[in-house]
């Protein structure tokens, strides 16, 4: 395991790194010319098409997110027609920062995952992205009635939590979760808090649900070295970067693709549009729903991988005050009895000095149940722990911003991973193309990367490679 041993705390990136096995991605790129009709745009898009003369052909993008703005940028600088149906009146999807407060609050992603050769560094720079290094080993971490976890018993835990990692898998089966496995394994362990708080921020904020997490495969997957970084001023930045130029289309719903002829019609808020090669871009949690029906009906293989796959939940809650009361660290650590509740905040006034913030997360079931509490009840459940460790008399939060990522229909979830009776060749069954036009992409489908900005943006950059290739 690539966090072992050699990083103190890894609190923010929590990709508990995939490393063990070398993933061999299976070569996706078909080299044959197939042959493509030409275009039937509806009215509202073929003023856009017709301006380009090379290679004729039409693209439609189905979602703004980076995946599929990475697709239509790269279309686009080959001489394609490329158009981008998104649902929402915004690009970026899970890359959503929200300034309602005068600072960026990253709905979803914050964190560059290793910045060493990462797509997304090159991508910061070029966009105006502004990060700051995660300093990960500058924390404070308190137990029930405020006792303070001293700094020397974290990381003795997080040590023995590390080798667990590394020898779980031995005792692992395909049809047995992480949480099944680890309570056989180490029962002793079931009530203790801070092992607890491991679970929770080290394998099910990153990787999913503990009960549905395979025991076989939550290590699988590639990463990049180096430092984390979380972005200042909204990680947005990018997908708003790479929409520049591109013709995307908001407020524009796909609910139906039909495939059965030479061109793909498209149905978009009633409207049907035809392209020559249609990618498809939505999150995984879209379609398990059956959000965008197919005809004909995806294959068989195709849907097991997405019923297969998980799709997780993790919800950011981001708090307000008029003075901060909380320690000068970047992270405030809390031990609860009840598990992926309010137990890791990050320290929102590192990032933004003038402001006096506190961002923190809610996973898995407990994560699902937020969405349907109030906003004062959720206040109260993280004033509970917040009054725990620094006393009864701290006030309640001034404003509140939160997500509901499960419930979201434009997601259903935060992201995929290898859950129970997942196989490594589900990711690259997403992946695969239909008929040499019907494309997908999305962090979903990118096995060594999957559930990151980084693998979405090279998804992204393969699907548009397989069609360039096919002229
Ligand atoms: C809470 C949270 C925290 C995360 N933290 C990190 C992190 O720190 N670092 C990291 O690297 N990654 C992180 N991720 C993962 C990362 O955000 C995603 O992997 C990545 O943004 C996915 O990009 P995508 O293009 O695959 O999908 P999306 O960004 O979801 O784009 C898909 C687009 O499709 C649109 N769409 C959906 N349905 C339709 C439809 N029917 N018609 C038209 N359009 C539709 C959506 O509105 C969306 O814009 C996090 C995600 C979440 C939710």
């Amino acid at each position: 395991m690539a966090h072992a041993g050699n990083i103190p705390l890894k609190m923010p990136s929590l990709r508990v790194s995939h490393p063990f096995t070398s993933m061999k991605r299976r070569e996706f790129i078909k080299k044959s010319i197939r042959q493509v009709g030409g275009i039937m745009l509806a009215p509202s898009l073929i003023t856009a098409c017709a301006k380009d003369e090379l290679p004729n052909k039409t693209v439609i993008v189905i979602g703004a997110g980076i995946s599929g703005l990475a697709a239509a940028r790269k279309l686009k600088a080959r001489g394609f027609q490329v158009i981008v149906l998104e649902a929402q009146d915004r690009v970026g999807g899970r890359l959503r920062s929200n300034r309602s407060l005068g600072i960026a609050f990253d709905e979803g992603a914050s964190w560059i995952h290793g910045v060493n050769g990462n797509p997304i560094s090159t991508l910061a720079q070029q966009a105006g992205m502004n990060t700051l290094v995660s300093a990960d080993d500058d924390f404070a971490a308190y137990d029930l009635g405020g006792a303070p976890i001293s700094e020397s018993v974290f990381s003795d835990t997080e040590d023995a939590f590390y080798q667990m990692l590394e020898t779980l898998k031995q005792s692992g089966s395909a049809d047995k979760s992480f949480e099944t496995v680890f309570l056989e394994q180490y029962p002793q362990l079931a009530n203790d808090r801070l092992w607890r708080f491991f679970l929770s921020t080290y394998v099910t904020f990153d990787l999913g649900d503990l009960n549905k997490v395979s025991s076989l495969l939550y290590d699988e997957g590639e990463e990049y070295g180096g430092v984390e970084k979380i972005a200042t001023n909204g990680y947005d930045t990018i997908p708003q970067y790479l929409a520049s130029g591109l013709d995307v289309r908001l407020n524009e719903r796909v609910t139906a693709v039909d495939y059965s002829g030479s061109q793909i019609k498209v149905t978009h808020n009633g409207t049907e549009s035809t392209a020559d090669f249609v990618i498809v871009s939505v999150p995984l949690g879209v379609l398990k729903n059956n959000s965008i029906q197919f005809t004909p009906a995806l294959p068989a293989q195709k849907q097991t991988a997405i019923d297969k796959i998980g799709m997780s939940c993790v919800n950011k809650f981001l708090l307000t005050w008029d003075q901060a009361f909380w320690d000068d660290k970047f992270f405030l650590i809390y031990t609860p009895e009840i598990k992926d509740k309010f137990n890791y905040f990050v320290n929102v006034k590192k990032l933004h000095p003038n402001v006096n913030a506190l961002m923190t997360f809610a996973y898995a079931d407990y994560g699902r149940q937020t969405e349907t509490m109030s906003d004062a009840e959720v206040i109260a459940a993280i004033m509970g722990h917040l009054r725990d460790m620094y006393g009864s008399q701290i006030p309640d939060p001034t404003r509140l911003l939160r997500t509901k990522w499960s419930t979201n229909e434009n997601a259903y979830g935060a992201y995929s991973f290898t859950a129970v009776g997942t196989e490594m060749r589900h990711f690259e069954d997403l992946a695969e193309e239909l008929q040499d036009k019907l494309f997908f992409a999305g962090e979903h489908t990118e096995v060594d990367y999957f559930s990151t900005a980084h693998g979405a943006w090279l998804s992204g950059e393969r699907e548009a490679q397989k069609i360039i290739d096919l002229l």
